[in-house]
């Protein structure tokens, strides 16, 4: 049985209680590895490393820090192979997916941000008698706290912006996806990582995360996760007066016009409901479709769907693997459940799948299309986060922006329109941090990523994220 070891100081250390978690398998449901059940005394001494190291770190020259990062990122892409087995044996979604897009994304966030730094400037405001400029210092000791979806991908969209300014971390990946940010310690130690710069706690959310977001000497937290869970990290963080950057829920709108290439809407909306088993915060999850297309596009879509094969992760054919955990699993299930008591009527899947073999325990469903709900039903509402996707139709584009925009969320939004004036209407309207117009999941890394209302507050991304890790002091010369 693999153990996982906490990362502090630049060593692999066993949690302070001594206590450990099982650590599950999705695609089987068994237990195949142990996780630290860490709590405040392991963020403590998480705290004091870092502390230790910050003069180094910050005071490194910062092409020598970018240097360090590109070895990562490089490790990161020599080590695919066993990256991607890794994330595909902790998270339950198929190998292929590991392989064309949590790695390597996970590989590009280490190079971005390492390059990135060496072209961040800070601005100056000249009079005739006096010269303002301002100093962008690094905060200190900051808190990344990422979740399972996608679990390296998102644990280094935090870690590297907040390295490459110069801080020192300590990071919290979630307990139920931890292995490749354990594996990821190992090269970083190898990269030239000065110890402590990087701290990596494993444990629960609300033991370690906890301890993280209430640390007096952590200034800033960078979390990625549930409204919920946002909301209580606000709750803490706020009156201690924390840097805080919250990326929460979606309940993401899909809208699909009569006047869209409908070949290509339909293939891409499927995409955009069942990538990752539905498990990506950006998944078009509500799918509203204008009334004169609406059995052309369902024709189409589920025609998509029903290839969209369940299975073992490691099968090169599986498009859909498991869900992350029985308690996610028995969560879409209740909601398709639900579904069916708000009268809607299930398309396809629906249903819970025991493959043959090695995965007959593991936490599969078929993908789910529905239709016949409201669109402000709760199954309309509500964030799923699984492979559960509706279909509403619509007749004019004022009612369609109205029921996209009637839920507490706005991370992302697609449009599809060959309506130049509409399309650029339709996105100005939509309550959304992030629009796509005939496209789904492009992600420019120097782009403002992050939602509106109950989908988070502020944004990740291109210089925001070195913004957010950084503090500006502005200085003042008399000329
Ligand atoms: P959670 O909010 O449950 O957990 C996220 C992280 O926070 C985990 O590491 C978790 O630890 C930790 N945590 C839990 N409780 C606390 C606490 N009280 N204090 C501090 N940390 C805590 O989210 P999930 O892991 O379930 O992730 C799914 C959610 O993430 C969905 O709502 C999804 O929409 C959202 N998400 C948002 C994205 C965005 O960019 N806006 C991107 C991806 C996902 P543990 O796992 O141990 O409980």
């Amino acid at each position: 049985m693999n153990t996982i070891s906490n990362f502090i100081g630049g060593e692999f250390i066993k949690p302070v209680s001594g206590n450990y978690l099982d650590n599950y398998e999705p695609a089987t449901g068994e237990v195949y590895s142990l996780v630290p059940d860490s709590d405040e005394r392991d963020v403590e001494l998480a705290v004091i490393a870092a502390q230790k190291a910050f003069p180094i770190w910050s005071g490194m020259p910062v092409e020598k820090r970018s240097e360090i990062m590109l070895r990562i990122a490089d490790f990161l892409t020599l080590h695919l192979e066993r990256f991607a087995s890794a994330e595909t044996i902790d998270q339950g979604k198929p190998l292929w997916l590991s392989k064309a897009m949590d790695i390597p994304r996970a590989a590009q966030n280490f190079h971005f941000f390492g390059t990135e730094i060496l072209h961040f400037a800070s601005e100056a405001h000249a009079t005739n008698q006096h010269l303002n400029y301002t100093l962008r210092t690094p905060i200190g000791v900051v808190g990344c706290i990422s979740p399972w979806n996608l679990p390296l991908y998102l644990f280094s969209w935090k870690i590297a912006p907040a390295l490459a300014t110069g801080n020192c971390v300590i990071a919290k990946p979630s307990e139920l996806t931890p292995m490749t940010a354990y594996l990821l310690a190992e090269l970083c130690q190898k990269a030239g990582m000065p110890p402590g710069v990087l701290n990596i706690i494993h444990g629960l959310g609300a033991k370690v995360g906890a301890a993280i977001t209430k640390h007096t000497a952590i200034h800033a937290i960078s979390f990625t996760g549930g409204t919920k869970t946002g909301a209580d990290i606000a709750r803490t963080a706020a009156p201690m007066f924390k840097k805080l950057s919250l990326e929460l829920g979606g309940k993401n709108p899909n809208i699909i016009f009569d006047d869209c290439n409908l070949g290509e809407a339909a293939l891409t909306s499927a995409r955009a409901a069942f990538t990752n088993q539905g498990e990506i915060c950006l998944c078009g999850s509500r799918i509203f479709v204008q009334q004169s297309i609406y059995d052309a596009f369902k024709e189409q879509f589920l025609s998509h769907v029903s290839r969209f094969t369940v299975g073992d992760p490691l099968e090169p054919g599986t498009v859909q693997g498991a869900l992350v955990s029985k308690a996610h699993w028995e969560k879409v299930l209740s909601y398709i459940e639900l579904a069916k008591q708000e009268g809607g009527t299930v398309l396809c899947g629906g249903n819970v799948v025991n493959p043959e073999g090695r995965c007959e325990n593991g936490w599969f469903i078929e993908p789910t299309v529905i239709e016949g709900l409201s669109y402000d039903c709760r199954t309309n509402q509500e964030e799923i986060f699984g492979p559960v996707a509706t279909l509403v139709p619509f007749e004019t584009e004022e009612e369609v922006v109205a029921m996209a925009n009637s839920t507490n969320y706005g991370l992302a939004a697609v449009v599809w329109t060959e309506n130049l004036s509409k399309a650029h209407r339709v996105a100005a309207n939509l309550q959304s941090g992030i629009v796509w117009i005939n496209c789904w999941m492009v992600r420019d890394l120097r782009t403002p990523f992050g939602g509106v209302k109950h989908s988070g507050v502020g944004r990740e991304g291109g210089f925001e994220a070195l913004k957010f890790f950084t503090e500006p002091k502005n200085v003042c010369v008399k000329l």
